[in-house]
């Protein structure tokens, strides 16, 4: 058996590595050693592209010039489709071989590379005037719940007798989510309707209303890459090379119809009405230097099953992502007034590796497939300023937030923006960032 599937650390990692692209050198996201993968629009259609700086090469530009000629005809095709899926489906080996010609590009280079970087300058376009969308064709959405902070938060509303339950630290829970009203950064949410409860001495009444308490939540996107045989499992050990990359993902939630519908089946229209995702895919290539070990556990804590664990993917396969959470509101916007940041946390709080995620998704022979997408679950620190949802920084409503524009908020009114932030930093190599992932609460017609 494969004893690792994630990427090595190789020379395209190497913090010294500059580009030809001059905004990308010192770039908090996107310098030469990231390279994440999207799909944008300049009005001439759709096309795959790699962000670079403050730009995006255009990658079946780049093919058409003869740039790239390395790469075999499975990864050219790939480049040249209208979403990530077909790149998604290449094993490890291409992905790397693809990262490797990329950075080979944008370095300065003399002779005919020299000529090749001359080529591909003409080849990049400002990523302000590039449309961002989604960058696959997401055939199926699942939903874990590994920040073991929100869990235990979150569970005290709605079950304060029992907020963290048996089967947690044993098993990665899920939901299968709605893929269809999955959106890219920047697209407007409209506030959902449905039903609430109203409390009664009498009991529950239900009522037809607006979301009275509509969240966020902080999470990660988990691309799948290569999949499986319907019937056939992804081992764990071999479940990394099964990932593509990672973004961030925001799964809007109407706490109020959540809280009256998600018993016994789980969520439902409270979480359906739409999820945004950051339109830019880093690769599990990029993060090879921002691992670390899974989240430690007590020596009470269960150890998980066998086929859950593997020795270098419990070493190794945790991420190592800053994570911020940013509101803005209609007013302080008006006002000129910096978004207020809610919380600033860290994906090592996520109790269950990547890895492991994906194994249990098809641990009973589920086929994953290229552009599937997992969501991390909500990631919130130990610490009240790292909860990755309202919920939990005003205690379900209890606690107003207090903004500089005289505002308070328990959850999100129109006009709201919320904005995540996501990136990566070690001693020895370069910050590489994954965007961000931002959203609108639509203003109601007048
Ligand atoms: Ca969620």
């Amino acid at each position: 058996m494969q004893t690792s599937s994630l990427p090595p650390i190789d020379a395209t990692h190497g913090a010294a590595l500059q580009s030809w692209v001059m905004s990308a050198n010192g770039h908090a996201q996107f310098p030469i050693q990231n390279l994440p993968m999207g799909v944008f629009d300049t009005g001439a259609g759709t096309r795959i592209g790699v962000a670079i700086g403050n730009e995006v090469l255009d990658l079946p530009a780049v093919l058409d010039a003869g740039l790239l000629a390395s790469l075999d005809a499975a990864t050219t095709a790939a480049l040249r489709a209208p979403t990530l899926n077909d790149w998604m489906a290449l094993c490890a080996a291409q992905r790397g071989l693809l990262r490797t010609a990329l950075s080979d590009l944008l370095q300065p280079q003399t002779g005919a590379g020299g000529q090749a970087s001359a080529i591909a300058r003409r080849l990049l376009h400002p990523q302000d005037r590039c449309r961002m969308l989604l960058p696959a064709d997401v055939g199926d959405y699942s939903d874990f719940y590994a920040g073991i902070h929100h869990a235990t938060n979150a569970g005290k509303f709605f079950r304060p007798d029992m907020p963290l339950l048996p089967n947690y630290k044993h098993i990665p829970i899920a939901y299968h989510g709605r893929s269809s009203s999955i959106r890219p950064s920047g697209t407007a949410v409209r506030r959902p309707s449905g039903q609430i409860s109203r409390a009664t001495p009498g009991g529950a009444v239900p009522e037809y209303s607006a979301s009275q308490r509509l969240d966020y939540e902080l999470e990660l996107a988990i691309w799948v890459g290569a999949g499986n045989e319907l019937g056939e499992q992804i081992p764990v050990a071999e479940a990394s090379a099964h990932i593509a990359g990672f973004g961030l993902f925001n799964d809007w939630s109407a706490r109020d119809l959540q809280a009256w519908e998600y018993q016994p089946l789980g969520p439902f229209t409270g979480k359906n009405f739409m999820s945004s995702v950051s339109p830019w895919v880093v690769t599990q290539e990029a993060l090879a230097p921002f691992r670390g070990p899974v989240m430690e556990r007590a020596a009470t804590d269960p150890k998980p099953l066998a086929y859950l664990c593997d020795e270098h993917d419990l070493r190794h396969g945790g991420l190592r992502i800053q994570l911020e959470v940013l509101l803005s509101t209609t007013r302080m916007r008006e006002q000129g007034l910096d978004a207020h940041r809610l919380s600033i946390g860290d994906s090592r709080y996520l109790w269950w590796t990547p890895a492991q995620m994906l194994t249990q998704q098809t641990v009973g022979g589920c086929n994953a497939r290229p552009g599937d997408l997992l969501g991390s679950g909500t990631i919130s620190t130990p610490t009240p300023d790292g909860c990755g949802a309202l919920l939990e920084i005003t205690e379900g409503g209890k606690n107003p937030i207090h903004l500089a524009s005289g505002e308070s908020r328990t959850f999100l009114l129109d006009g709201d923006e919320i904005t995540l932030r996501g990136w990566c930093e070690r001693e020895g190599f370069a910050r590489i960032g994954l965007g961000e992932c931002r959203g609108r609460v639509q203003d109601r017609p007048t």
